[in-house]
Protein backbone atom coordinates (compact mmCIF):
# COMPACT_ATOMS: atom_id res chain seq x y z
CA UNK A 1 0.00 0.00 0.00
CA UNK A 2 1.28 3.64 -1.09
CA UNK A 3 1.42 6.07 2.18
CA UNK A 4 -1.71 8.13 2.18
CA UNK A 5 -4.18 8.52 3.13
CA UNK A 6 -5.05 11.29 0.43
CA UNK A 7 -7.34 13.97 -0.28
CA UNK A 8 -7.01 13.65 -4.34
CA UNK A 9 -5.99 10.72 -6.52
CA UNK A 10 -4.95 11.93 -10.17
CA UNK A 11 -4.73 9.24 -12.23
CA UNK A 12 -2.41 10.68 -15.25
CA UNK A 13 0.50 12.78 -14.88
CA UNK A 14 0.12 14.84 -17.75
CA UNK A 15 0.98 18.16 -17.56
CA UNK A 16 -3.06 19.02 -17.08
CA UNK A 17 -3.28 16.49 -14.21
CA UNK A 18 0.24 17.88 -12.67
CA UNK A 19 -1.39 21.10 -12.86
CA UNK A 20 -4.35 20.63 -11.12
CA UNK A 21 -2.29 18.75 -8.15
CA UNK A 22 -0.43 21.61 -8.18
CA UNK A 23 -2.77 24.23 -7.17
CA UNK A 24 -4.92 21.47 -4.80
CA UNK A 25 -1.61 21.35 -3.10
CA UNK A 26 -0.76 24.37 -2.82
CA UNK A 27 -4.05 25.19 -0.97
CA UNK A 28 -3.23 22.56 1.52
CA UNK A 29 -4.41 19.28 0.25
CA UNK A 30 -2.72 15.92 -0.16
CA UNK A 31 -2.03 15.41 -3.90
CA UNK A 32 -0.97 11.93 -4.95
CA UNK A 33 -0.19 11.24 -9.16
CA UNK A 34 -0.57 8.62 -10.55
CA UNK A 35 1.56 8.63 -13.97
CA UNK A 36 2.12 5.08 -16.16
CA UNK A 37 5.03 6.02 -17.69
CA UNK A 38 7.87 5.63 -16.36
CA UNK A 39 7.99 10.01 -16.71
CA UNK A 40 5.36 12.77 -15.76
CA UNK A 41 4.62 15.31 -18.71
CA UNK A 42 2.41 12.98 -21.42
CA UNK A 43 2.71 15.30 -24.40
CA UNK A 44 5.65 17.32 -23.00
CA UNK A 45 7.93 14.52 -23.77
CA UNK A 46 11.54 15.02 -24.90
CA UNK A 47 13.59 11.36 -25.55
CA UNK A 48 16.62 10.39 -27.83
CA UNK A 49 14.44 8.71 -30.36
CA UNK A 50 16.19 9.20 -33.55
CA UNK A 51 20.20 8.65 -32.56
CA UNK A 52 22.57 9.14 -29.80
CA UNK A 53 22.87 12.66 -28.72
CA UNK A 54 19.84 14.19 -30.45
CA UNK A 55 16.77 14.24 -27.96
CA UNK A 56 13.29 14.93 -29.74
CA UNK A 57 10.14 16.37 -28.38
CA UNK A 58 8.28 13.65 -30.15
CA UNK A 59 4.91 15.67 -29.21
CA UNK A 60 4.31 19.02 -28.38
CA UNK A 61 7.35 21.99 -28.94
CA UNK A 62 4.79 24.70 -29.79
CA UNK A 63 3.84 26.08 -25.88
CA UNK A 64 2.18 29.39 -26.57
CA UNK A 65 -0.83 28.86 -24.34
CA UNK A 66 1.15 27.88 -21.08
CA UNK A 67 2.30 31.84 -21.23
CA UNK A 68 -1.33 33.27 -22.27
CA UNK A 69 -2.56 32.11 -18.72
CA UNK A 70 -2.26 32.34 -15.18
CA UNK A 71 -0.29 28.95 -14.77
CA UNK A 72 3.13 29.79 -15.60
CA UNK A 73 2.88 32.67 -13.61
CA UNK A 74 0.75 31.03 -10.29
CA UNK A 75 2.76 28.07 -10.45
CA UNK A 76 6.31 29.81 -10.60
CA UNK A 77 7.43 27.53 -13.43
CA UNK A 78 10.45 29.52 -14.23
CA UNK A 79 11.33 29.26 -10.67
CA UNK A 80 11.53 25.30 -10.87
CA UNK A 81 12.85 25.15 -13.82
CA UNK A 82 11.06 25.90 -16.77
CA UNK A 83 12.68 28.93 -19.07
CA UNK A 84 11.61 29.47 -22.79
CA UNK A 85 12.77 31.15 -25.98
CA UNK A 86 10.57 32.67 -28.46
CA UNK A 87 11.72 32.08 -32.18
CA UNK A 88 11.55 35.47 -33.67
CA UNK A 89 10.27 33.74 -37.18
CA UNK A 90 7.50 31.54 -36.12
CA UNK A 91 6.52 29.77 -39.47
CA UNK A 92 6.89 29.78 -42.99
CA UNK A 93 5.75 28.31 -46.07
CA UNK A 94 7.59 27.67 -49.34
CA UNK A 95 6.26 27.15 -52.68
CA UNK A 96 7.13 24.93 -55.59
CA UNK A 97 8.81 27.93 -57.17
CA UNK A 98 10.91 28.95 -54.84
CA UNK A 99 9.33 31.55 -53.27
CA UNK A 100 8.61 31.59 -49.25
CA UNK A 101 6.74 33.69 -46.76
CA UNK A 102 7.78 33.86 -43.39
CA UNK A 103 5.50 35.15 -40.47
CA UNK A 104 7.78 36.83 -38.05
CA UNK A 105 6.56 37.76 -34.27
CA UNK A 106 6.84 41.13 -35.79
CA UNK A 107 3.83 42.39 -37.33
CA UNK A 108 5.07 44.89 -39.69
CA UNK A 109 7.77 42.82 -40.91
CA UNK A 110 5.11 39.90 -41.90
CA UNK A 111 3.32 42.81 -43.19
CA UNK A 112 6.29 43.49 -45.57
CA UNK A 113 6.80 39.52 -46.19
CA UNK A 114 3.24 39.82 -47.55
CA UNK A 115 3.45 42.83 -49.73
CA UNK A 116 5.67 40.72 -51.60
CA UNK A 117 3.38 38.77 -52.96
CA UNK A 118 0.13 40.91 -52.45
CA UNK A 119 -0.14 44.67 -51.27
CA UNK A 120 -3.60 44.36 -50.67
CA UNK A 121 -3.09 41.10 -48.59
CA UNK A 122 -0.69 42.98 -46.53
CA UNK A 123 -3.01 45.59 -45.34
CA UNK A 124 -5.92 43.02 -45.10
CA UNK A 125 -3.00 40.85 -42.41
CA UNK A 126 -2.48 43.87 -40.47
CA UNK A 127 -6.12 44.82 -39.78
CA UNK A 128 -6.84 40.63 -39.23
CA UNK A 129 -3.71 40.85 -36.66
CA UNK A 130 -5.18 43.64 -34.80
CA UNK A 131 -8.63 42.65 -34.74
CA UNK A 132 -7.85 38.88 -33.74
CA UNK A 133 -5.39 40.62 -30.79
CA UNK A 134 -8.41 42.12 -29.32
CA UNK A 135 -10.50 38.45 -29.11
CA UNK A 136 -7.60 37.27 -28.02
CA UNK A 137 -7.18 39.14 -25.11
CA UNK A 138 -10.86 40.39 -24.55
CA UNK A 139 -12.63 37.11 -25.19
CA UNK A 140 -10.47 33.45 -26.21
CA UNK A 141 -8.06 33.84 -23.12
CA UNK A 142 -10.19 34.74 -20.16
CA UNK A 143 -12.90 32.33 -21.94
CA UNK A 144 -10.12 29.57 -22.26
CA UNK A 145 -9.31 29.64 -18.29
CA UNK A 146 -12.70 29.73 -16.68
CA UNK A 147 -15.28 26.92 -17.04
CA UNK A 148 -17.05 27.27 -20.38
CA UNK A 149 -20.49 28.69 -20.71
CA UNK A 150 -23.52 27.57 -22.78
CA UNK A 151 -23.11 28.43 -26.63
CA UNK A 152 -24.49 31.44 -27.03
CA UNK A 153 -23.15 32.86 -24.01
CA UNK A 154 -20.12 33.59 -25.15
CA UNK A 155 -21.13 34.75 -28.73
CA UNK A 156 -23.78 36.98 -27.21
CA UNK A 157 -21.54 40.55 -26.89
CA UNK A 158 -20.83 39.71 -30.67
CA UNK A 159 -24.68 39.69 -31.69
CA UNK A 160 -25.18 43.41 -31.50
CA UNK A 161 -23.09 45.25 -34.18
CA UNK A 162 -22.27 43.95 -37.94
CA UNK A 163 -18.45 43.65 -37.17
CA UNK A 164 -19.64 41.25 -33.96
CA UNK A 165 -21.81 39.10 -36.23
CA UNK A 166 -18.98 38.95 -39.31
CA UNK A 167 -16.84 37.98 -36.68
CA UNK A 168 -19.31 35.05 -35.67
CA UNK A 169 -19.79 34.08 -39.14
CA UNK A 170 -15.62 33.88 -39.64
CA UNK A 171 -15.50 31.35 -36.24
CA UNK A 172 -18.36 29.09 -37.87
CA UNK A 173 -16.58 28.78 -41.08
CA UNK A 174 -13.64 26.63 -42.01
CA UNK A 175 -9.91 27.68 -41.64
CA UNK A 176 -9.82 27.09 -45.49
CA UNK A 177 -12.88 28.96 -46.49
CA UNK A 178 -11.83 31.43 -44.45
CA UNK A 179 -8.34 31.70 -45.64
CA UNK A 180 -9.86 32.04 -48.94
CA UNK A 181 -12.47 34.89 -48.42
CA UNK A 182 -9.85 36.87 -46.42
CA UNK A 183 -6.61 36.57 -48.81
CA UNK A 184 -6.35 37.30 -52.53
CA UNK A 185 -3.01 35.18 -53.66
CA UNK A 186 -3.20 31.90 -53.22
CA UNK A 187 0.03 31.21 -51.83
CA UNK A 188 -1.07 33.58 -48.89
CA UNK A 189 -4.46 31.94 -48.55
CA UNK A 190 -2.30 28.45 -48.36
CA UNK A 191 0.66 30.37 -45.83
CA UNK A 192 -2.51 31.17 -43.68
CA UNK A 193 -4.97 28.26 -44.16
CA UNK A 194 -1.93 25.32 -43.34
CA UNK A 195 -1.12 27.02 -40.28
CA UNK A 196 -4.12 27.34 -38.52
CA UNK A 197 -5.40 23.87 -39.38
CA UNK A 198 -2.33 22.50 -37.09
CA UNK A 199 -4.55 23.66 -33.93
CA UNK A 200 -7.02 20.82 -34.81
CA UNK A 201 -5.29 18.94 -37.65
CA UNK A 202 -7.47 19.59 -40.48
CA UNK A 203 -8.74 22.68 -42.24
CA UNK A 204 -12.03 22.21 -43.03
CA UNK A 205 -13.87 21.44 -40.37
CA UNK A 206 -16.92 24.20 -39.64
CA UNK A 207 -16.45 25.97 -36.65
CA UNK A 208 -12.45 25.54 -36.47
CA UNK A 209 -12.76 29.68 -37.76
CA UNK A 210 -12.38 30.40 -34.53
CA UNK A 211 -9.17 29.15 -34.49
CA UNK A 212 -7.69 32.14 -36.57
CA UNK A 213 -7.20 34.39 -33.36
CA UNK A 214 -5.00 32.35 -31.02
CA UNK A 215 -3.19 31.15 -34.23
CA UNK A 216 -2.64 34.56 -36.15
CA UNK A 217 -2.45 36.98 -32.74
CA UNK A 218 -1.03 34.10 -30.80
CA UNK A 219 1.68 34.26 -33.35
CA UNK A 220 2.31 37.53 -32.85
CA UNK A 221 4.11 40.18 -30.09
CA UNK A 222 3.71 40.04 -27.14
CA UNK A 223 2.58 36.52 -27.98
CA UNK A 224 4.08 34.02 -30.05
CA UNK A 225 5.06 29.82 -29.73
CA UNK A 226 7.76 29.43 -27.61
CA UNK A 227 10.52 26.02 -27.26
CA UNK A 228 11.02 25.10 -23.71
CA UNK A 229 14.84 25.33 -23.24
CA UNK A 230 16.36 21.69 -22.43
CA UNK A 231 13.35 20.07 -23.79
CA UNK A 232 9.27 20.08 -23.52
CA UNK A 233 9.48 18.23 -20.55
CA UNK A 234 11.34 20.40 -18.60
CA UNK A 235 7.75 22.42 -18.57
CA UNK A 236 6.31 18.93 -16.83
CA UNK A 237 9.11 18.90 -14.71
CA UNK A 238 8.53 22.49 -13.40
CA UNK A 239 5.41 21.92 -12.70
CA UNK A 240 5.90 18.65 -10.45
CA UNK A 241 8.50 20.23 -8.71
CA UNK A 242 6.12 22.77 -7.37
CA UNK A 243 4.12 20.15 -7.04
CA UNK A 244 6.69 18.24 -4.82
CA UNK A 245 7.08 21.18 -3.23
CA UNK A 246 4.01 21.83 -1.99
CA UNK A 247 3.52 18.18 -0.20
CA UNK A 248 2.56 16.29 -3.08
CA UNK A 249 2.91 12.99 -4.17
CA UNK A 250 3.71 11.49 -7.39
CA UNK A 251 4.28 7.91 -8.36
CA UNK A 252 5.29 7.14 -12.04
CA UNK A 253 5.33 3.31 -13.71
CA UNK A 254 2.33 3.25 -12.22
CA UNK A 255 -0.42 2.51 -14.76
CA UNK A 256 -4.00 2.79 -13.03
CA UNK A 257 -5.87 -0.77 -14.55
CA UNK A 258 -9.38 -0.12 -12.47
CA UNK A 259 -11.32 2.57 -10.52
CA UNK A 260 -13.31 0.73 -7.90
CA UNK A 261 -16.68 3.05 -7.47
CA UNK A 262 -19.55 1.90 -5.44
CA UNK A 263 -23.37 3.99 -5.42
CA UNK A 264 -21.18 6.81 -3.18
CA UNK A 265 -18.50 7.06 -6.28
CA UNK A 266 -14.60 6.25 -6.30
CA UNK A 267 -13.37 4.18 -3.37
CA UNK A 268 -10.02 2.94 -4.73
CA UNK A 269 -7.62 2.37 -7.87
CA UNK A 270 -6.02 -0.76 -9.01
CA UNK A 271 -2.67 -0.29 -10.20
CA UNK A 272 -1.54 -3.07 -12.92
CA UNK A 273 0.77 -4.35 -10.36
CA UNK A 274 -2.42 -5.17 -7.82
CA UNK A 275 -1.88 -2.71 -5.58
CA UNK A 276 -4.94 -0.77 -4.27
CA UNK A 277 -4.26 2.58 -3.48
CA UNK A 278 -7.59 4.25 -1.51
CA UNK A 279 -9.58 7.29 -2.77
CA UNK A 280 -10.35 8.61 0.63
CA UNK A 281 -11.56 12.11 -0.83
CA UNK A 282 -11.59 12.71 -4.38
CA UNK A 283 -10.67 11.14 -8.04
CA UNK A 284 -9.18 13.35 -10.93
CA UNK A 285 -8.85 12.12 -14.00
CA UNK A 286 -6.43 13.10 -17.00
CA UNK A 287 -7.94 10.84 -19.23
CA UNK A 288 -10.79 11.27 -21.70
CA UNK A 289 -14.19 10.51 -20.34
CA UNK A 290 -14.27 6.48 -22.56
CA UNK A 291 -10.63 5.69 -20.92
CA UNK A 292 -11.83 6.63 -17.43
CA UNK A 293 -14.90 5.38 -17.58
CA UNK A 294 -15.53 2.71 -20.23
CA UNK A 295 -12.43 1.21 -19.53
CA UNK A 296 -11.44 1.73 -15.98
CA UNK A 297 -14.77 2.11 -14.45
CA UNK A 298 -16.36 -0.66 -16.61
CA UNK A 299 -19.74 0.05 -18.40
CA UNK A 300 -21.36 -1.99 -15.74
CA UNK A 301 -20.78 0.64 -13.52
CA UNK A 302 -22.33 3.18 -14.44
CA UNK A 303 -25.86 4.63 -15.07
CA UNK A 304 -27.69 4.74 -18.52
CA UNK A 305 -26.69 8.88 -18.69
CA UNK A 306 -22.71 8.64 -18.36
CA UNK A 307 -22.84 5.55 -20.19
CA UNK A 308 -24.33 7.33 -23.24
CA UNK A 309 -22.57 10.30 -22.55
CA UNK A 310 -19.19 8.21 -23.13
CA UNK A 311 -20.25 6.06 -25.82
CA UNK A 312 -20.90 9.06 -28.08
CA UNK A 313 -17.67 10.30 -27.45
CA UNK A 314 -15.50 10.42 -30.99
CA UNK A 315 -12.04 10.46 -31.53
CA UNK A 316 -10.25 12.34 -34.61
CA UNK A 317 -10.25 10.19 -37.75
CA UNK A 318 -7.16 12.42 -38.10
CA UNK A 319 -4.02 11.67 -36.26
CA UNK A 320 -0.16 12.41 -37.20
CA UNK A 321 2.22 10.50 -38.97
CA UNK A 322 5.89 12.05 -37.89
CA UNK A 323 9.42 11.17 -39.15
CA UNK A 324 11.88 12.67 -36.48
CA UNK A 325 15.15 12.70 -38.15
CA UNK A 326 19.21 13.36 -36.60
CA UNK A 327 20.38 15.07 -39.39
CA UNK A 328 24.68 15.48 -40.10
CA UNK A 329 23.29 19.29 -40.59
CA UNK A 330 20.21 21.66 -40.62
CA UNK A 331 18.50 21.18 -43.77
CA UNK A 332 19.14 23.84 -46.62
CA UNK A 333 16.29 25.05 -47.84
CA UNK A 334 15.53 26.50 -51.48
CA UNK A 335 13.58 28.94 -50.86
CA UNK A 336 16.00 30.86 -48.51
CA UNK A 337 17.59 32.11 -51.86
CA UNK A 338 14.63 34.43 -52.60
CA UNK A 339 13.89 34.83 -48.68
CA UNK A 340 17.25 34.39 -46.10
CA UNK A 341 14.58 34.24 -43.42
CA UNK A 342 13.01 30.64 -44.23
CA UNK A 343 16.63 29.37 -43.13
CA UNK A 344 15.68 30.53 -39.65
CA UNK A 345 12.00 29.32 -38.84
CA UNK A 346 10.54 27.52 -36.01
CA UNK A 347 8.23 25.65 -38.71
CA UNK A 348 8.14 25.32 -42.34
CA UNK A 349 6.10 24.00 -44.43
CA UNK A 350 5.05 22.27 -47.64
CA UNK A 351 1.70 22.29 -49.46
CA UNK A 352 1.27 23.42 -52.76
CA UNK A 353 -2.34 24.67 -52.20
CA UNK A 354 -5.60 24.55 -49.78
CA UNK A 355 -7.10 21.96 -52.18
CA UNK A 356 -4.11 19.54 -51.30
CA UNK A 357 -4.90 20.37 -47.73
CA UNK A 358 -8.55 19.73 -48.18
CA UNK A 359 -7.65 16.03 -50.51
CA UNK A 360 -5.20 15.39 -47.60
CA UNK A 361 -8.13 15.55 -45.00
CA UNK A 362 -10.80 13.31 -47.72
CA UNK A 363 -7.99 10.77 -47.50
CA UNK A 364 -8.00 10.35 -43.79
CA UNK A 365 -11.66 9.68 -44.25
CA UNK A 366 -11.08 7.85 -46.50
CA UNK A 367 -8.75 5.35 -44.52
CA UNK A 368 -6.04 6.26 -46.78
CA UNK A 369 -2.41 7.59 -46.21
CA UNK A 370 -2.34 11.30 -47.48
CA UNK A 371 -1.26 10.64 -51.22
CA UNK A 372 0.18 14.16 -51.61
CA UNK A 373 1.02 14.84 -47.79
CA UNK A 374 1.28 18.31 -46.55
CA UNK A 375 3.98 18.65 -44.52
CA UNK A 376 5.01 20.46 -41.35
CA UNK A 377 7.91 20.46 -40.99
CA UNK A 378 9.44 21.65 -37.14
CA UNK A 379 12.83 22.87 -36.52
CA UNK A 380 13.65 23.29 -32.97
CA UNK A 381 17.16 22.65 -32.43
CA UNK A 382 17.97 25.87 -34.42
CA UNK A 383 17.00 27.81 -31.21
CA UNK A 384 17.19 24.99 -28.45
CA UNK A 385 20.76 23.86 -29.42
CA UNK A 386 21.11 21.47 -25.90
CA UNK A 387 18.34 19.10 -28.20
CA UNK A 388 21.97 17.85 -30.33
CA UNK A 389 25.73 17.85 -30.79
CA UNK A 390 26.91 21.05 -32.68
CA UNK A 391 26.34 21.80 -36.17
CA UNK A 392 23.82 18.89 -36.30
CA UNK A 393 19.91 19.23 -36.40
CA UNK A 394 17.29 17.43 -34.24
CA UNK A 395 14.17 17.94 -36.50
CA UNK A 396 11.10 16.72 -37.71
CA UNK A 397 8.54 16.44 -40.22
CA UNK A 398 4.33 16.11 -39.25
CA UNK A 399 1.18 15.42 -41.06
CA UNK A 400 -2.09 14.41 -40.70
CA UNK A 401 -2.91 10.61 -41.38
CA UNK A 402 -5.91 8.31 -40.21
CA UNK A 403 -5.66 5.98 -37.49
CA UNK A 404 -7.72 3.06 -39.39
CA UNK A 405 -6.30 2.29 -42.75
CA UNK A 406 -9.24 0.73 -44.78
CA UNK A 407 -6.94 -1.52 -45.86
CA UNK A 408 -5.73 -3.66 -42.74
CA UNK A 409 -6.95 -1.33 -39.77
CA UNK A 410 -4.50 0.56 -37.49
CA UNK A 411 -2.61 -2.52 -37.34
CA UNK A 412 -1.90 -2.07 -40.90
CA UNK A 413 0.66 0.96 -40.10
CA UNK A 414 3.40 -0.97 -39.00
CA UNK A 415 3.68 -2.70 -42.55
CA UNK A 416 3.10 0.08 -44.05
CA UNK A 417 5.34 3.05 -42.18
CA UNK A 418 8.76 2.02 -43.23
CA UNK A 419 7.51 2.91 -47.58
CA UNK A 420 5.46 5.50 -46.46
CA UNK A 421 8.09 8.01 -44.66
CA UNK A 422 10.01 7.39 -47.72
CA UNK A 423 7.09 9.03 -49.72
CA UNK A 424 7.29 11.75 -46.81
CA UNK A 425 10.51 12.42 -47.57
CA UNK A 426 10.60 12.19 -50.71
CA UNK A 427 8.10 14.99 -50.99
CA UNK A 428 10.43 17.29 -48.53
CA UNK A 429 13.77 16.67 -50.62
CA UNK A 430 12.45 19.10 -53.80
CA UNK A 431 12.07 22.02 -51.46
CA UNK A 432 15.90 21.50 -50.71
CA UNK A 433 19.22 22.04 -51.92
CA UNK A 434 20.81 19.81 -48.96
CA UNK A 435 20.57 18.12 -45.90
CA UNK A 436 18.42 15.17 -46.33
CA UNK A 437 20.35 13.13 -48.86
CA UNK A 438 20.60 9.28 -47.41
CA UNK A 439 24.30 9.86 -46.04
CA UNK A 440 23.14 12.71 -44.41
CA UNK A 441 20.53 11.19 -42.37
CA UNK A 442 22.61 10.00 -38.86
CA UNK A 443 18.87 8.00 -37.29
CA UNK A 444 15.47 8.32 -37.55
CA UNK A 445 12.82 7.30 -35.64
CA UNK A 446 8.86 6.89 -37.35
CA UNK A 447 5.98 7.37 -34.95
CA UNK A 448 2.65 6.48 -37.33
CA UNK A 449 -0.71 6.87 -35.61
CA UNK A 450 -0.74 3.17 -33.81
CA UNK A 451 2.15 4.18 -32.34
CA UNK A 452 1.41 7.79 -30.71
CA UNK A 453 -1.12 5.38 -28.92
CA UNK A 454 1.31 3.10 -28.31
CA UNK A 455 3.83 5.52 -26.28
CA UNK A 456 1.28 7.99 -25.16
CA UNK A 457 -1.62 5.63 -23.61
CA UNK A 458 -3.65 8.62 -22.77
CA UNK A 459 -3.77 9.69 -26.82
CA UNK A 460 -6.46 6.74 -27.52
CA UNK A 461 -6.57 6.60 -30.96
CA UNK A 462 -3.79 8.34 -31.70
CA UNK A 463 -6.07 11.23 -30.86
CA UNK A 464 -3.47 14.12 -29.17
CA UNK A 465 -6.39 16.47 -28.40
CA UNK A 466 -8.42 13.02 -26.50
CA UNK A 467 -11.16 13.72 -28.40
CA UNK A 468 -12.40 15.40 -31.78
CA UNK A 469 -11.80 19.43 -31.47
CA UNK A 470 -15.64 19.84 -33.72
CA UNK A 471 -17.98 21.97 -32.41
CA UNK A 472 -20.55 19.10 -30.99
CA UNK A 473 -17.19 18.04 -28.64
CA UNK A 474 -16.18 21.56 -27.62
CA UNK A 475 -17.43 24.18 -25.05
CA UNK A 476 -19.65 22.38 -22.94
CA UNK A 477 -20.33 19.96 -24.39
CA UNK A 478 -16.52 19.02 -23.86
CA UNK A 479 -16.41 15.99 -22.60
CA UNK A 480 -20.29 16.24 -21.64
CA UNK A 481 -22.97 18.36 -21.00
CA UNK A 482 -24.83 16.25 -19.10
CA UNK A 483 -22.68 17.44 -15.94
CA UNK A 484 -21.23 20.68 -14.91
CA UNK A 485 -17.80 20.92 -16.24
CA UNK A 486 -15.18 18.81 -14.79
CA UNK A 487 -17.64 17.03 -12.53
CA UNK A 488 -19.31 13.18 -13.87
CA UNK A 489 -22.18 10.98 -12.35
CA UNK A 490 -20.30 10.41 -9.43
CA UNK A 491 -20.01 12.87 -6.76
CA UNK A 492 -16.14 12.60 -6.30
CA UNK A 493 -15.21 11.92 -9.88
CA UNK A 494 -13.88 14.76 -11.55
CA UNK A 495 -11.85 15.35 -15.21
CA UNK A 496 -9.18 18.01 -15.82
CA UNK A 497 -7.61 16.24 -19.37
CA UNK A 498 -7.71 17.59 -22.76
CA UNK A 499 -11.21 16.11 -23.36
CA UNK A 500 -12.64 18.84 -20.99
CA UNK A 501 -13.01 22.65 -22.08
CA UNK A 502 -11.13 24.15 -23.78
CA UNK A 503 -9.41 20.92 -25.57
CA UNK A 504 -5.71 19.97 -26.25
CA UNK A 505 -2.32 22.02 -26.61
CA UNK A 506 -0.04 22.45 -23.51
CA UNK A 507 -1.48 25.69 -21.42
CA UNK A 508 -2.85 24.21 -18.54
CA UNK A 509 -6.18 25.62 -18.52
CA UNK A 510 -7.78 22.24 -18.02
CA UNK A 511 -5.83 21.29 -15.02
CA UNK A 512 -6.45 24.94 -13.58
CA UNK A 513 -10.44 25.38 -14.79
CA UNK A 514 -10.80 21.72 -13.08
CA UNK A 515 -8.80 22.94 -9.61
CA UNK A 516 -11.29 26.16 -9.64
CA UNK A 517 -13.97 23.76 -10.05
CA UNK A 518 -13.23 21.39 -7.58
CA UNK A 519 -11.92 23.90 -5.07
CA UNK A 520 -15.89 25.27 -5.47
CA UNK A 521 -17.45 22.03 -4.81
CA UNK A 522 -14.87 21.25 -1.71
CA UNK A 523 -15.00 24.92 0.02
CA UNK A 524 -11.09 25.58 -0.65
CA UNK A 525 -10.78 29.23 -0.91
CA UNK A 526 -8.43 29.25 -4.00
CA UNK A 527 -5.16 31.16 -3.38
CA UNK A 528 -5.18 31.94 -6.67
CA UNK A 529 -7.01 34.38 -8.75
CA UNK A 530 -9.69 32.70 -10.78
CA UNK A 531 -10.42 35.73 -12.64
CA UNK A 532 -6.68 36.73 -13.55
CA UNK A 533 -5.72 35.71 -16.85
CA UNK A 534 -1.96 37.15 -18.52
CA UNK A 535 1.43 35.75 -16.58
CA UNK A 536 3.44 36.68 -19.56
CA UNK A 537 6.68 36.65 -18.40
CA UNK A 538 10.07 37.49 -19.82
CA UNK A 539 12.70 34.70 -21.41
CA UNK A 540 15.17 34.87 -24.45
CA UNK A 541 14.50 35.68 -28.24
CA UNK A 542 15.51 33.51 -30.63
C1 LIG B 1 2.88 14.50 -32.41
C2 LIG B 1 2.21 15.51 -31.48
C3 LIG B 1 2.57 16.84 -31.58
C4 LIG B 1 1.98 17.78 -30.72
N1 LIG B 1 2.40 19.09 -30.79
C5 LIG B 1 1.88 20.00 -29.94
C6 LIG B 1 2.42 21.33 -29.90
O1 LIG B 1 3.39 21.64 -30.60
N2 LIG B 1 1.85 22.22 -29.04
C7 LIG B 1 0.82 21.88 -28.21
O2 LIG B 1 0.34 22.74 -27.46
N3 LIG B 1 0.30 20.61 -28.21
C8 LIG B 1 0.82 19.67 -29.04
N4 LIG B 1 0.35 18.38 -29.02
C9 LIG B 1 -0.84 18.07 -28.18
C10 LIG B 1 -0.51 17.94 -26.70
O3 LIG B 1 0.60 17.09 -26.54
C11 LIG B 1 -1.72 17.37 -25.94
O4 LIG B 1 -2.90 18.02 -26.30
C12 LIG B 1 -1.48 17.48 -24.43
O5 LIG B 1 -0.35 16.72 -24.09
C13 LIG B 1 -2.66 17.03 -23.60
O6 LIG B 1 -2.28 17.17 -22.24
P1 LIG B 1 -2.97 16.37 -21.05
O7 LIG B 1 -2.20 16.66 -19.82
O8 LIG B 1 -4.42 16.66 -21.01
O9 LIG B 1 -2.84 14.83 -21.45
P2 LIG B 1 -1.57 13.94 -21.80
O10 LIG B 1 -0.44 14.78 -22.20
O11 LIG B 1 -2.05 12.95 -22.80
O12 LIG B 1 -1.22 13.23 -20.44
C14 LIG B 1 -2.00 12.19 -19.88
C15 LIG B 1 -1.12 11.28 -19.04
O13 LIG B 1 -1.89 10.18 -18.56
C16 LIG B 1 -1.05 9.03 -18.53
N5 LIG B 1 -1.85 7.81 -18.48
C17 LIG B 1 -2.53 7.21 -19.49
N6 LIG B 1 -3.16 6.11 -19.05
C18 LIG B 1 -2.89 6.00 -17.72
C19 LIG B 1 -3.25 5.07 -16.72
N7 LIG B 1 -4.06 4.03 -16.98
N8 LIG B 1 -2.77 5.26 -15.46
C20 LIG B 1 -1.97 6.31 -15.17
N9 LIG B 1 -1.59 7.22 -16.10
C21 LIG B 1 -2.06 7.08 -17.36
C22 LIG B 1 -0.24 9.17 -19.80
O14 LIG B 1 0.93 8.38 -19.76
C23 LIG B 1 0.05 10.68 -19.82
O15 LIG B 1 1.25 10.99 -19.17
C24 LIG B 1 0.96 17.40 -29.81
C25 LIG B 1 0.61 16.05 -29.73
C26 LIG B 1 1.23 15.10 -30.56
C27 LIG B 1 0.83 13.66 -30.43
Amino acid sequence: MADGPYDVVIVGGGHNGLTCGAYLAKAGRRVLVLEARDVVGGGCATKEVAAPGFRHNFHSNFHGIIHMGPVYRDLELERYGARYVWPENQFAHVFPDGRGLVCSRNLERTVENVARFSKRDAETFREVAHTYREVLEEGMVPAMFSAPAPPSHDLADLEGSAEGLSLIRQFLTTPNHLARELFETPEVQTWIGFWVAQLAGTGDVFGLGANYPIMVAGSLEPYGWAICQGGSNRLAQAIAAFLLDHGGEIRVGAPVARIEVDGDGARSVKLETGETITVDGILVSNLDPRHTFLELVGEENLDDTLARACGRWRYDVMSMFCVYLALEAPVRWRAAEWEPAVQRCFAVSICESLDVLDDNASDCRLGVPPRQPGLFTVHPSLFEPSLCPPGTEACFVEQIAPYELRQGGHEAWDHIKEEYAETVLARWRPYLTGGLEEKAIVGRYLSSPIDIERVMPSMKHGDWNHGEMSQDQLGIFRPFAEYPPYRTAFPNVYLCGASTHPGGSIGGACGYNAATAIAEDLGIEPWWNPAATSSRVTSKDG
